[in-house]
């Protein structure tokens, strides 16, 4: 008797925070796990929102060789923290998960994929600067990165940036990328190997074409976590990389409208859920959402 009670109470205590869970902050979460896209949501005519939610489609740019951020495994859906943003964007105009269409994305081709219209966003580990904001505009930052140095494991000669001249090394970085600007600063032209994706550049550092790989922090971070002990971070970044998503230059109601949805996913704890699911398996830290830009 006592036993059937204690089995009563806690069958009724767990569907409590089934419903807390359901109902705490708005429901969030699908049966999926992928966050519950709003029901019906409406907005102004002719903004970007409106034509979206009316589509139940979006378009999204991403990468599909950065474990972590965007990685398109054997089951042809992409995982990773850009992903996990993209999803949350698209669940606030009401679109699911499984009606988003990922385009691979490498990093040089991210203005003129918004330019040309071919994505409806990219979220793709894309640095806000002012040179790319002569093209495309930027919501967010939902991430701060920083350029960092992967290298070796058994690798003590490569310290930092400083020291890649005395050691003579090859690096490795992506076209287009702003890592690979940087990097000219500390190493000859002729000793910079560029490709057009950095799965490229861990490959080169594996049968030693190149001695490093310089791109965000958390790219390497993710490249290492695969590479099953080959790799090492060198450890200490040397530039700032406010992660933006990348919409239509000009398209200022968007980009308050992404704003409006990262802070809220802070609050209804997608944010935290879509790290803690990713990037989060490497680098525990939940970030803090920075505080957002302006739109223009
Ligand atoms: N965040 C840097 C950039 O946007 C490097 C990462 C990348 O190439 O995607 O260029």
């Amino acid at each position: 008797m006592r036993f059937t009670h204690v089995l009563r109470a806690s069958a009724v205590a767990a569907a409590l925070a089934l419903a807390a869970t359901a109902c705490g902050g708005g429901s969030t979460t699908s049966s999926s796990g992928d966050p519950a896209a709003a029901e019906n949501p409406s907005f102004e005519a002719g903004t970007t929102m409106d034509r979206l939610a009316k589509a139940k489609a979006i378009k999204i740019g991403t990468k599909f060789d950065q474990p972590l951020f965007g990685l398109k495994g054997l089951d042809n859906k992409p995982v990773g923290f850009d992903v996990e943003i993209g999803k949350i964007v698209a669940a606030k105009l009401g679109i699911p998960a499984d009606k988003i269409t990922y385009e691979e994305t490498p990093s040089r081709v991210r203005e003129e994929v918004i330019e040309q219209k071919k994505v409806d966003a990219v979220v793709a580990t894309y640095t806000i600067n002012d040179t790319r904001k002569q093209r495309v505009s930027f919501a967010g930052p939902y991430y701060v990165a920083g350029q960092d140095l992967m290298v070796k494991k058994e690798d003590t000669a490569i310290t930092g940036p400083e020291s890649l001249k005395a050691a003579n090394a090859k690096v490795c970085s992506v076209t287009g990328s702003t890592p690979a600007k940087e990097i000219a600063k500390f190493v000859d032209a002729a000793n910079i190997v560029l490709f057009d994706v950095y799965s490229k550049c861990a490959d080169s550092l594996r049968n030693g074409q190149v001695q490093a790989v310089t791109t965000d922090n958390v790219i390497l971070l993710g490249l290492i976590d695969t590479s099953q002990g080959a790799f090492k971070l060198v450890g200490k970044s040397f530039t700032t990389e406010p992660y933006g998503i990348g919409i239509t230059k000009g398209d200022v109601k968007f980009c308050e409208f992404i704003n409006k949805t990262l802070t809220e996913a802070v609050a209804d704890g997608s944010y935290e859920r879509a790290w803690k699911a990713t990037a989060g398996k490497v680098e525990p830290k939940v970030p803090t959402l920075p505080p957002a830009g302006a739109c223009s």
